[in-house]
């Protein structure tokens, strides 16, 4: 996926504000923040979109969430409460065909936050 933005990022081919990173994932800032707190989960496995996941990605997805955990505990708003969402094909809202999670907070979140 040498075309793949996403993958650029995690294989560190492009510079972003890096928050995170393990051996399946990596979490960045958003490069154009809809809330104070707008960062980007992705694994490094290259899934255009959720529906590309399967029953073998399943430890993947919930590792997924866990850093998610992880990193709003760390920043410190996970007590004022923060929100996660995956966007999915063109409807959804889609822009970049790599899966990712989108965590937002740092303000209260009204609908359509992402
Ligand atoms: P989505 O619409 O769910 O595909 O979200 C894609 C997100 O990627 C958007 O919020 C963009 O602002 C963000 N984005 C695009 N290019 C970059 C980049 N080079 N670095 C960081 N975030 C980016
Ligand atoms: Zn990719």
């Amino acid at each position: 996926m040498d075309t793949c933005l996403f993958c650029q990022i995690a294989s560190r081919e492009r510079p972003v504000k890096m928050v995170y990173e393990d051996e399946q994932s990596v979490a960045f800032e958003d490069i154009n923040p809809k809330a104070p707190v707008h960062i980007l989960i992705v694994p490094r496995q290259h899934l255009a979109t959720i529906l590309d996941a399967t029953q073998a990605d399943d430890r993947l997805l919930g590792h997924l969430l866990l850093v998610a955990n992880l990193i709003a505990k760390q920043i410190g708003i996970a007590e004022r409460g923060f929100r996660l969402v995956i966007n999915c094909n063109s409807e959804g809202g889609q822009a970049v065909y790599h899966l990712h999670l989108h965590l937002l907070g740092g303000r209260p979140l009204s609908w359509h936050p992402a």
